[in-house]
């Protein structure tokens, strides 16, 4: 697989997920049904963020490997292709771990002090210790997973925005300290809008799995159809007799996400004047959830775990050549001399060409 002269030529874009669990249709609607259509016009990498998920489960880590090979199922299930995409693992590329060294020395504590969620989630999740070094540098972290790749794009839906702005800031202070020949070596990713909508779980509030509200990729029919059974509606319709309003609604919200124009038609003319009720509604939004997983749940269905284990090490395998070729370019700037015995008497350029076409040399570091 290797890449052509069009993916070269074309802008480069980056995102990743932690792998927390299977993904639900919020992951799905969110960030990958974006990606799987960013792979017709962009170079993009795709990965799985197994460290960060040490940064709040690092007491007990049993579930991170067995979570990254559903991810990547997931992924493959939603049409992430890994001959368009490259599709990889965090922790099999050391390289993001160097950079992440590097940035903090240059890091001012007081950014990653200020980044909102750190407080925030630190409250959130207040059954685990979060005062580590780990969580407090996870933006950092993250910072070097993004601009490893020096991507043009950062894909993210509009209340991710806000994190790519202090890897754009890592970016630039970098750039001030150190130069190779005269030029920039991490340019500032920009971030790339993507539809987000806004999806409710089960409960109503933002579908999400801290909320056990979510209804899952690989959920089986007739789960769907449980679970939006149980689904909160209009609390305007006590009775069925009551009218509603189905932007009052999670349901309503539904429909607006996956229903035909048909159908959303059909449930505000029914739901206003009492002509159906919350049972029949619910059934035509679970028919069109149904349609909606039918074929993702079809692909997933042609990989087996072993398939995902070995597209993840191709992947990363690929990772990881263009990331050595940023960190050859790093260490330059920033006058480290590495002396590992493949460094050792080659010059710039021919570190570089090796880093380009010798794979092999580079896993065996792994
Ligand atoms: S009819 Fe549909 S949109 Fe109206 S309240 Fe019931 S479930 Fe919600």
């Amino acid at each position: 697989m290797a890449e052509t002269a069009t993916s070269k030529s074309r802008p480069r874009v980056l995102s990743g997920m932690r792998p927390t669990g299977k993904l639900h249709l919020g992951n799905y609607m969110g960030a990958l049904k974006n990606w799987v259509e960013l792979q017709g016009e962009y170079e993009c990498y795709f990965f799985i963020a197994d460290w960060h998920a040490l940064t709040s489960d690092y007491a007990d880590p049993s579930q991170i490997e067995p979570n990254t090979i559903d991810v990547m199922l997931d992924y493959l299930a939603a049409g992430l292709d890994p001959e368009r995409s490259v599709l990889f693992q965090q922790s099999k590329i050391l390289q993001h771990a160097e950079l992440h060294l590097l940035f903090s020395m240059v890091t001012p504590l007081s950014w990653l002090e200020r980044v909102p969620t750190y407080k925030e989630q630190q409250e959130n999740l207040s059954g685990k210790d979060l005062s580590t070094y780990g969580f407090l540098g996870y933006p950092l972290l993250q910072a070097a997973d993004i601009l490893i790749y020096q991507p043009q794009f950062v894909p993210v839906g509009q209340d991710q925005a806000v994190h790519v702005e202090l890897t754009r800031e890592v970016a630039r202070r970098f750039n001030q300290f150190y130069k190779l020949e005269g030029r920039e070596v991490l340019p500032e990713p920009q971030v790339k809008l993507t539809p987000s909508p806004k999806l409710p779980g089960t409960d109503g509030r933002k579908m999400s799995k801290s909320y056990g509200n979510t209804i899952l990729m690989t959920d089986p029919e007739p789960v769907v159809r449980q679970k939006l059974k149980t689904m909160v509606t209009d609390p305007a319709r006590v009775r069925r007799t009551d009218p509603g309003d189905p932007d009052k609604c999670p349901v309503g919200d539904l429909h607006k996400v996956f229903s035909s124009a048909e159908t959303l038609a059909k449930v505000y003319e029914g739901c206003r004047t009492a002509g159906i009720g919350c049972i029949e509604c619910k059934s035509w939004a679970a028919d069109a959830l149904v349609e909606i997983l039918n074929p993702i749940q079809e692909r997933r269905a042609k990989y087996s775990e072993g398939d995902a284990r070995e597209i993840l090490e191709d992947g990363s395998n690929r990772a990881r050549v263009r990331a050595e070729e940023t960190m050859i370019q790093v260490r330059a700037a920033m006058k480290i001399t590495t002396n590992g015995p493949r460094e050792q008497g080659t010059s710039e350029q021919g570190r570089l060409a090796s880093a380009r076409t010798d794979n092999s040399q580079l896993i065996t570091d792994n």
